[in-house]
């Protein structure tokens, strides 16, 4: 996917009716942010459109959506200006069309390359261990070392880290740049853990029905909790096989399975109620274009969630050996996805939401250009 100047154009126009209007000064971030600039620059419209939540509310007020000539829609042409600003901004930037296009089948092909690997290693060194009954501590391990684990994934988690923090730098600087103060972190943390903005004042988001519902807040997040809490299981099993030689499978009752339970369940229940929320969008309010990422991102989540408690239920069975190759697989997948699929949305909405922390102390007039 070429960068799309005249999604840049077109979102430069509709801001500009919007400046001049600003009947939805209340109803978001965005149109404060909206009002302190005069003229906007692609840095700027990208940060906007970081800003919005794609609640519809601005659609649903506004008198001048299509077919009025002015055919203003804000949901829809920020929901296409995001994906350019993560293709902008991707590092490197020759990964991000190949995955933008194909999110979904390069995810599923490293998938399978991942669990074949695997399975494959498994067959060289003891082919009788991938259908084998493993139990007690380090019982994963028979399969694979977990040296040989740590560089598979741990490089993988590595590439995908730089390559966020690159991009979301690009990201800032083109936006503006500045320096960011503590208190600017803290209220864009605040904003982004509640979801403060998703609502447009209207207690959720518009759906066909033209009923605001909260229900996307609530998949949101049991998404966002649950991938924190299976970060933190994941976490915490790492400081307990390194520190104290504790290896897994742990039991049921150690808090490494309590969390990814825990977590597991939320990033089941999320990803399939935001793939339900979005068969329900008025088609009006999303782009077409970006939805292709977006079913990839939570089809992905979803394997991710389902190989693992399933492998929780059935490690000690014959079974345990391909769940293992297929969930290590998926997560493999997961992370290389991770730096160009909508997984960056979080990183990019909470810098847009630093920013917007930082110029909301600011008098107006000493912002406008
Ligand atoms: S979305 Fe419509 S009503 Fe709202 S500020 Fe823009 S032009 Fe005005
Ligand atoms: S869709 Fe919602 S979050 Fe986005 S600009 Fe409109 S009111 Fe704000």
């Amino acid at each position: 996917m070429k960068l799309d100047t005249s999604i840049h154009a077109e979102a430069n126009r509709q801001m500009t009716i919007c400046n001049a209007c600003r009947y939805c000064e209340g109803l978001c971030a965005v149109f404060p942010a909206m009002t302190r600039r005069r003229t906007f620059s692609d840095g700027d419209l990208e940060y906007l459109a970081n800003l919005c939540h794609s609640c519809g509310a601005c659609y649903y007020a506004c008198q001048y959506v299509p077919p009025h000539e002015f055919a203003v829609n804000v949901p829809q042409i920020f929901a296409q200006l995001r994906s350019e600003s993560y293709y902008r901004s991707a590092w490197p930037r020759t990964f991000a069309p190949l995955f933008q296009r194909n999110g979904l089948i390069i995810a599923l092909a490293a998938t399978v390359a991942i669990a074949l690997f695997i399975g494959g290693f498994v067959a060289m060194h003891d082919p009788d261990a991938l259908f084998a009954v493993h139990t007690g501590p380090g019982a994963f391990y028979r399969l694979m070392p977990h040296e040989t684990m740590v560089a598979l994934f741990g490089g993988v988690f590595l590439f995908a880290v730089v390559a966020i923090v690159i991009s979301v730098r690009t990201f800032w600087r083109t936006s503006g740049g500045g320096t960011i103060g503590l208190s600017d972190l803290l209220i864009a943390g605040q904003a982004t853990a509640t979801l403060r903005y998703l609502d447009g004042q209207r207690g959720g988001c518009m759906n066909e029905d033209e009923q605001p519902t909260d229900r996307r807040r609530f998949y949101h997040h049991c998404t966002f909790y649950g991938f924190l809490l299976c970060f933190a299981s994941t976490s915490l099993a790492t400081v307990l096989h390194n520190l104290l030689g504790w290896h897994a499978p742990y039991a049921w009752y150690n808090p490494v399975v309590l969390l990814g339970v825990l977590g597991g369940s939320g990033l089941l229940i999320g990803p399939a109620g935001l793939l339900r929320a979005k068969q329900r969008r008025d088609p009006q309010v999303v782009s077409s274009d970006t939805r292709g990422m977006e079913v990839a991102f939570l089809a992905m989540l979803l394997l991710t969630s389902a190989s693992g408690l399933l492998l929780l239920v059935l490690r000690a069975t014959p079974a345990m050996g391909i769940l293992l190759a297929l969930h290590l697989g998926i997560v493999f997948a997961l992370f290389l996805t991770f730096p160009y699929g909508k997984f960056v949305h979080g990183f990019y909405r909470y810098a847009a939401l630093i920013r917007f922390a930082r110029e909301s102390k600011l008098p107006v007039a000493g912002t406008a250009d």
